[in-house]
């Protein structure tokens, strides 16, 4: 028994992942198959640069439009990841491979999805968290956060609020645990000052 790989998490485990990291990377390969469909309009730019009825105006060829590369490598990468996240997690290079596919989802994301509008409903996201979402640990509030109120926090802002008494832990016996709405609103406080 030793413990899993990924940097930040210390839970102890057989193989290069913890349960809790496999359970986590499945949730962005779970996002791949939606973002694979959508990415080739990133790519082709389909609904930018293409009027209607330009496409047949002449016979094809004159019409090229440039194509956007990175969005074609990210579809490629992405569909190569092609097994559930349980099989990573006997490779000795899992957290590397995990952390790619989550690098390679979140930057396909934007792309598709294109970065958080600013008129996000916060008030709305914050009701929704404060009544839905448990005390969690860093690692598992993290793609939480991320996923249900599209903010990116890191753990090292969270250690550094925990350390300055700006946010109290919930369970302090071994790995300490936050509320959400407790974590927004630090970060809240912060992105003001
Ligand atoms: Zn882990």
């Amino acid at each position: 028994m030793s413990t899993c790989t990924t940097p930040d998490c210390e839970n102890p485990t057989d193989l290069y992942l913890c349960g809790q990291c496999v359970s986590d990377l499945q949730q962005w390969i779970d996002q791949i198959p939606l973002l694979v469909e959508n990415l080739p309009a990133v790519v082709y730019r389909i609904s930018q640069t293409k009027p209607i009825g330009s496409m047949r105006s002449n016979g094809g060829d004159a019409d090229l439009s440039p194509i956007n590369l990175d969005a074609l490598q990210l579809q490629t990468n992405l569909q190569m990841v092609d097994r559930e996240a349980s099989s990573y997690a006997p490779m000795e290079d899992a957290a590397k491979q995990a952390w790619l596919i989550v690098e390679w989802v979140q930057k396909a994301d934007l792309l598709v999805n294109g970065p958080e509008p600013e008129w996000v409903n916060h008030r709305e996201v914050r009701e929704r968290i404060e009544n839905q979402a448990p005390p969690m640990p860093t690692r598992q509030l993290i793609p939480w956060l991320r996923k249900n109120a599209k903010i990116s926090i890191k753990g090292k802002d969270i250690r550094n609020w925990a350390a300055r008494g700006k946010l109290q832990p919930v369970e302090r016996v071994g790995q300490p645990t936050y509320w959400p709405h407790e974590v927004l609103a630090v970060h809240r406080e912060t992105k003001g000052e």
